[in-house]
């Protein structure tokens, strides 16, 4: 049993947690970070079925940590291709429309966050327990007190819940959520492809949901997102491996040819969530443990990357300046610009969702008009590369740093 003394405490080591942890370390913040889960270090020749698009903001706050560095394994696209099942309508765009080398990588999730602990280990500011719980907070004036499942106690100035949707952090804060179910369900798995990927990562919209294919690091290799309505995910569970990749063709329009399943796949019922209130005196939280979005767009995790830069900078800036960065004053402002950008963010992927998910002819002839009018006008396919590219964040990276010099160049 230890008591420790910190000024951040970072409940949940996953890909939003420990980059905070880090951005707050290098920044001279002592931490303390706390996983319940030590991950399994072995990768084998087939990818994990949970992976993420990063974006090149993201992409940018990893290097930064010396954590992108570490990363074996990355599927770069340089394209991206969304059709809707039965129509015309299809919206397509490269790498090459905004004149960079690529439109960002599938990667992953285990090797992020095993990337981000092996610079979290080596930095002197962080404290790391990993597996350890949070057992209970007690509040005092001007610290909480945390006691952790191992019998360790901390004396923490704050303390963020970066533990995932189900984040205990956010019930013992009592802090309540508004939650909407898609009503979808997530399918997930790697598979093998007959032709090759090509870098580009491809969604098709069926009348169920979409179905993404987003390429990895083996051109051959794809990671699977297949979301649908329960009553398919019941049907398309209960198949041989056999008949689910013929089905999964089929469902993908042939698109890349003949498909083997080379995992288990993984069903994950879809929730959209956000937090009543991101922060409370001593108390902030960040990625899923404050929103959770719809896959289609494959912006979670950069949504939460993008809690915790901004996170850093309000402690960074307070720590600065001597200013108590528990103190609700301090924290109200992050709250409040970080639940409108995943209440923005939510909006527009239910918006797509129900836009694609009603079976109305004169709607999908919009849909059909829509789609290649967004592909052909130069200036939304703009935006909507520069969405996907992350491109806010970059801009953000650029003056926590010149405050604080956080990243490595
Ligand atoms: C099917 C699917 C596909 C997705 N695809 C993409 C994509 O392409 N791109 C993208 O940007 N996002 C994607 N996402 C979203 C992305 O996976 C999440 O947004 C991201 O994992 C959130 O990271 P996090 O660190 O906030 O939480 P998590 O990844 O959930 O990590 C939470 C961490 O906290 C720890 N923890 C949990 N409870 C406790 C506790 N009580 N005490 C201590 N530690 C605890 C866990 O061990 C874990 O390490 C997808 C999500 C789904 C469901």
């Amino acid at each position: 049993m230890a008591f420790m003394e910190a000024q951040v405490t970072v409940v949940g080591g996953g890909m939003v947690g420990a980059a905070l942890a880090l951005m707050l370390g290098r920044g001279g913040i002592k931490v303390v970070l706390v996983d319940g889960h030590e991950p399994n270090q072995d990768f084998g020749p087939v990818a994990d079925t949970r992976v993420s698009a990063i974006s090149e903001g993201s992409r940018q706050i990893l290097a930064g940590l010396g954590a992108w560095q570490h990363i074996a394994r990355k599927g770069p696209y340089q394209a991206m291709e969304v059709w809707e099942k039965d129509s015309f309508g299809k919206l397509a765009f490269s790498a090459e429309d905004v004149k960079a080398e690529v439109l960002g990588h599938i990667v992953e999730n285990r090797q992020i966050q095993l990337a981000l602990w092996q610079e979290i280990r080596q930095c002197p500011a962080i404290t790391f327990k990993a597996p350890a719980k949070l057992a209970a907070i007690n509040e005092g004036e001007q610290n909480l007190m945390l006691s952790l499942d191992n019998g360790d106690m901390v004396a923490t100035r704050l303390l963020v819940g970066a533990d995932g949707a189900n984040s205990q952090v956010r019930a013992l804060a009592d802090i309540p959520i508004v939650f909407h179910d898609y009503g979808h369900h997530a399918l997930v798995a790697t598979v093998k492809t007959e032709l090759p990927h090509q870098g580009a990562a491809r969604q098709i919209f069926r009348p169920q949901g979409p179905l993404a294919f987003l390429p990895l690091w083996d051109v051959n290799q794809c990671s699977i997102v297949w979301s649908t309505v329960p009553q398919e995910a019941d049907a398309l569970m209960a198949l041989d491996s056999t008949d689910f990749a013929n089905q999964l063709r089929l469902a993908f329009d042939n698109r890349l040819g003949a498909v083997e399943l080379l995992s288990e796949v993984q069903r994950l019922p879809l929730m959209a969530r956000y937090a009543r209130d991101f922060v409370k005196p001593r108390m902030a939280l960040v990625g899923d443990a404050a929103h959770t979005i719809h896959p289609l767009a494959g912006q979670g995790v950069n949504l939460g990357l993008a809690d915790a830069l901004a996170l850093a900078e309000t402690l960074l800036d307070a720590a600065m300046d001597e200013r108590d960065f528990g103190s609700l004053k301090v924290l109200a402002p992050y709250g409040r610009a970080r639940k409108a950008a995943a209440i923005k963010m939510l909006a527009a992927m239910n918006g797509l969702k129900t836009l694609f998910g009603v079976a109305n002819p004169l709607l999908k002839v919009m849909r059909n008009l829509g789609l290649n009018g967004v592909s052909s006008v130069a200036p939304v396919k703009r935006v909507f590369i520069e969405e996907a590219r992350g491109v806010v964040v970059l801009d953000q990276l650029l003056s926590v740093q010149k405050k604080h010099q956080i990243f490595s160049p």
